[in-house]
């Protein structure tokens, strides 16, 4: 229940206009012009963390590295096989060389897609809050006052 600030008389939560005078209880926001500011500028950190999420996981190198992981994967499993036998010096320092790359590669992918799935956590949960807090205008006396 919420207490008409005009005639003092209780009023569903929910009631736009007090049944008793008339008093327009919807009209009171109850959020400050700090608090829209801040959460305004929250609103627009978290779209820029999102937007910087996305664009770790979608560049060209990205998908570079991520398409071709399986292939130094293979490359490496080749030359080694080969590392043993006869000639085993050079493809041992092949299949070292086809390591790194692959090493490389993962390294990129994890390290890009852990920061994009952070950041786009970060960024969600912050842009949730932030328009949450705007909308939060609905009480009039209940709470600080
Ligand atoms: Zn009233």
């Amino acid at each position: 229940m919420i207490i008409c600030p005009e005639c003092k008389k209780e009023q569903a939560d929910t009631a736009q206009y007090c049944t008793n005078c008339g008093y327009r209880l919807s009209a009171q926001p109850h959020i400050s012009a700090e608090t829209k500011k801040k959460a305004y500028v929250g609103i627009v950190i978290s779209i820029i963390l999102i937007i910087v999420a996305i664009s770790l996981v979608t560049t060209s190198e990205f998908s570079y590295y991520l398409e071709n992981i399986s292939y130094y994967a293979d490359q490496y499993a080749e030359t080694k096989s080969h590392s043993s036998g006869f000639l085993g010096g050079s493809y041992a320092s092949l299949a070292s060389r086809w390591k790194e790359m692959y090493n490389e590669a993962v390294t990129y992918v994890a390290l890009h897609s852990i920061g994009a799935v952070v950041l786009s956590i970060v960024g969600g949960v912050g842009l949730y809050k932030c328009i949450k807090k705007l909308k939060s205008n609905g009480g009039t006396t209940n709470g600080t006052h």
